[in-house]
């Protein structure tokens, strides 16, 4: 789960192929964010201004995270993350400075890419729930964003979960004004995530994992994850009786009978 705690610097070690599921949108945030990155020249010669900011938006769990992770790390570029949540919650002044702070940081080290995960809380629409805090950190946003040179070596990605909720000003020109929507997988995608997510798995003959897509909808990401992850650990509870945990060393006969089965596999 995301949205909490994180705030880090460096580069995430997420790959494409830990995606599953969202090859258009992959596309779509490459053309944005990695092709400007890689190569600015080709903007430059058609006269026009690589985005500053993408709007990722969608359900809870579906990728958008792991989207900019990906991203950054395919470019090697440092990542800045920023929770809303979090930085809504510093005292009178802090979330400005902390604003202030990552995209110096970024600028610092690029190319780089700022990760504002769950944007909604930070900026809501005007009016909706917005008080003072909210409008002081939105133009500290705005402003920040607007001082980024054009050249597109630090791009701003920003998460939610509730689009129509957020601060329409920050949907302008030269800010985040691209969107891509990052929805629930298909049955397709599921498979492909469930792919991802059991790749280094011993799978029992039985497991068709055509037949967990089919019987999965409405899963996101997260969820699929966390029905692999159970399995795995459905399969572990299996093997227990046999694991002596005094013994420094678990027999090597039992260690390659653990599989995951169907009947491991509960939902
Ligand atoms: P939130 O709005 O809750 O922050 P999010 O869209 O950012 O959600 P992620 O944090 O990217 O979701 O996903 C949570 C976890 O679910 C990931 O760490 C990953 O393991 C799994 N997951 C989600 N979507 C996918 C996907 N498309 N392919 C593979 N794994 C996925």
């Amino acid at each position: 789960q995301t949205g909490g705690g994180e705030s880090g610097d460096s580069t995430p070690n997420v790959a494409y192929e830990d995606i599953g599921g969202l090859d258009e949108e992959l596309e779509q945030v490459r053309e944005m964010i990695e092709l400007p990155m890689r190569h600015p020249e080709l903007f430059q010669q058609l006269g026009i201004e690589p985005p500053k900011g993408v709007l990722l938006h969608g359900p809870p769990g579906t990728g958008k995270t792991l989207i900019a992770k990906a991203v950054a790390n395919e470019i090697d570029a440092h990542f800045e993350t920023i929770s809303g949540p979090e930085i809504m919650s510093k005292y009178y002044g802090e979330s400005e400075e902390q604003l202030r702070e990552v995209f110096d940081e970024a600028e610092e080290n690029t190319p780089a890419i700022i990760f504002i995960d769950e944007i909604d809380s930070i900026a809501p629409k005007r009016g909706e729930t917005s008080g003072d805090v909210e409008r002081r950190v939105v133009a500290q946003l705005l402003s920040l964003m607007d001082g980024l040179e054009e050249r597109g070596d630090v791009t701003v990605i920003a998460a939610t979960n509730r689009v129509d909720a957020i601060d329409p000003a920050l949907r302008r020109g030269g800010r985040f004004d691209r969107e891509i929507e990052i929805g629930v997988p298909d049955k397709d995608g599921r498979k492909e995530i469930l792919q991802v997510h059991t790749r280094g798995m011993p799978l029992a003959d039985g497991i068709d994992l055509d037949e967990y897509a089919e019987n999965t909808h409405g899963f996101v990401g997260a969820d699929i994850e966390s029905l692999a992850k159970e399995s795995a650990m459905n399969a572990l509870r299996r093997v227990r009786p046999q694991i002596d945990l005094e013994s420094e060393e678990i027999d090597a006969e039992v260690l390659e009978s653990i599989q995951v089965t169907e009947s491991d596999v509960k939902d």
